[in-house]
């Protein structure tokens, strides 16, 4: 590996300082997982990396009047194992629970996998589906953006030089809510999706649809939301019919490239198997 300067600041306003100070020549480093594989490669050669861990303030998991504010530093583990988490937030718990293996989750970060921008990463989706939102800061402002922004294009972020993930947000589920998160893995309990599904249900009294997200993850260039598969269902009874339909609209919203994991063609059509489940599940944990 290349030779580089190691920065382990303990506040926030000096990591930004840092990355004013050296501007394209630094990278922020948090858990390694994605960042020190490409400086091996060769892939990433910063001059400077500037640590997160010891910044204080990036962690903590804490529970606000507009939700869970997760640090930028929490590590996908901790997410996945928080109770306040796996009581009030099941989806998130579940979601973070399939990435990877624990050793990966043991070290990556939720800012870590945000700002990495990886199409095929499970924890976009169901931050589509829970309204989740960020937090970004530099030396001269701080800003909050929903997820659906953060995400631009085939490892692109909104993410500005000189900007840090500070925080994810993520609101409660509506009251009463059913939702699942499914993951197609033909190959390894480990890999990466074929394809991912996040999906949350709320019936209302006479037991049609309320409310109701959908989102998919290796499914495009970023995760998708599939709105049309939604029309199909919101403000009607979910029947066996209605459900396949909004699953057969799913596979016409997603646009999954080729790859070591199937065809776009195979990718589409175990998206809407996978969305028709997921949906099945969500209306369960509804009813
Ligand atoms: C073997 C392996 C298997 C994996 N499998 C899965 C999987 O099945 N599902 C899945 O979802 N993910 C998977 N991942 C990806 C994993 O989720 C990411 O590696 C992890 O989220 C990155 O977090 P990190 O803290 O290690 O980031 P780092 O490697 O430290 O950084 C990643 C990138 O984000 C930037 N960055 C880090 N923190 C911030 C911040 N706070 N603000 C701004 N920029 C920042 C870095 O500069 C770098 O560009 C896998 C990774 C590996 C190595």
């Amino acid at each position: 590996m290349h030779d580089f300067a190691y920065h382990a600041p303990t506040t926030l306003p000096e990591a930004l300082e840092l990355l004013d100070r050296y501007g394209d020549d630094a990278r922020v480093i948090a858990g390694g997982t994605v960042l020190v594989t490409l400086m091996k490669q060769r892939l990433s050669q910063p001059g400077h990396l500037v640590s997160l861990a010891n910044v204080g303030v990036l962690q903590g998991v804490r529970l606000q009047g507009d939700g869970l504010h997760i640090g930028a530093t929490v590590t996908q583990r901790d997410v996945e194992t928080a109770p306040q988490v796996q009581s009030a937030w099941p989806l998130l718990a579940e979601t973070y629970r399939r990435v990877a293996t624990v050793r990966i989750r043991n070290l990556a970060t939720v800012g870590g996998g945000l700002a990495h921008g990886d199409p095929n990463q499970d924890p976009p989706p169901t931050l589509l589906v829970l309204g989740a939102s960020v937090t970004l800061a530099s030396s001269q402002a701080v800003r909050t953006l929903p997820v659906s922004e953060l995400w631009t294009g085939y490892f692109e972020t909104a993410v500005q030089p000189g900007e840090v993930v500070t925080e994810l947000i993520v609101p409660l589920p509506p009251v009463g809510s059913g939702s699942a998160f499914l993951k197609f893995l033909p190959r390894t309990e480990d890999d990466y999706a074929t394809v991912s599904v996040a999906a949350l249900v709320q019936l209302d009294v006479s037991g049609a649809c309320q409310d109701i997200r959908i989102a998919l993850g290796s499914a495009g260039p970023t995760a998708v939301k599939a709105t049309r598969a939604e029309a199909v269902l919101r403000g009607k009874q979910p029947t066996d019919a209605l459900i396949s339909q909004a699953a057969d609209q799913a596979r016409e919203e997603v646009g999954p490239i080729a790859d070591v994991r199937g065809s776009a063609a195979y990718k589409r059509d175990i998206a809407a198997v996978f969305v028709r489940r997921a949906l099945q599940q969500a209306i369960a944990g509804a009813r």
